[in-house]
């Protein structure tokens, strides 16, 4: 069972390199900003996901009449722990509704043995209130 204690977390706000969380059992994952935006475990962003069919940790597609814009590289403001089992960012677009708790960061991990694994068996499923393995 993989652990979904973090040992070690660090939010890498000044690199922009994202956050970095180094688990109990030894395992490190290192989440990028955008990666962590696009997968808001939020209400309003599970509905925006589903609605344009987007994957867990995707970005919800874009409707046609959006225009492209220049856009600043996601970043949080702040990062805010709650409790012992999550972590809150306010992102620099303004959201703040995700409540990312270690168990889903974790189950999310981007590394190429954790993909691995998701791939093999694991399957996220989406649901409002962060991702397990079904
Ligand atoms: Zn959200
Ligand atoms: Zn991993």
């Amino acid at each position: 069972m993989a652990s979904t204690t973090p040992a070690a977390v660090r939010v890498e706000k000044t690199s922009g390199k994202g956050v970095e969380v180094d688990w109990s059992d030894g395992h490190k994952s290192t989440f990028p900003f955008q990666y962590l935006r696009d997968a808001c475990p939020c209400a309003t962003c599970d509905d925006e996901r589903e609605k344009s069919g987007a994957a867990m940790g995707e970005a919800p597609k874009k409707k046609a009449a959006a225009l492209p814009m220049y856009k600043e590289p996601m970043r949080p403001n702040t990062a805010t722990p709650v409790g012992k089992y999550a972590i809150a960012f306010e992102w620099n677009d303004g959201h703040h509704s995700g409540i990312y708790s270690w168990e889903y960061l974790r189950t999310m991990c981007p590394c190429e043995e954790c993909k691995k694994t998701r791939a093999e068996g694991g399957k996220l499923v989406p649901g409002g209130s962060g991702a397990i393995f079904g």
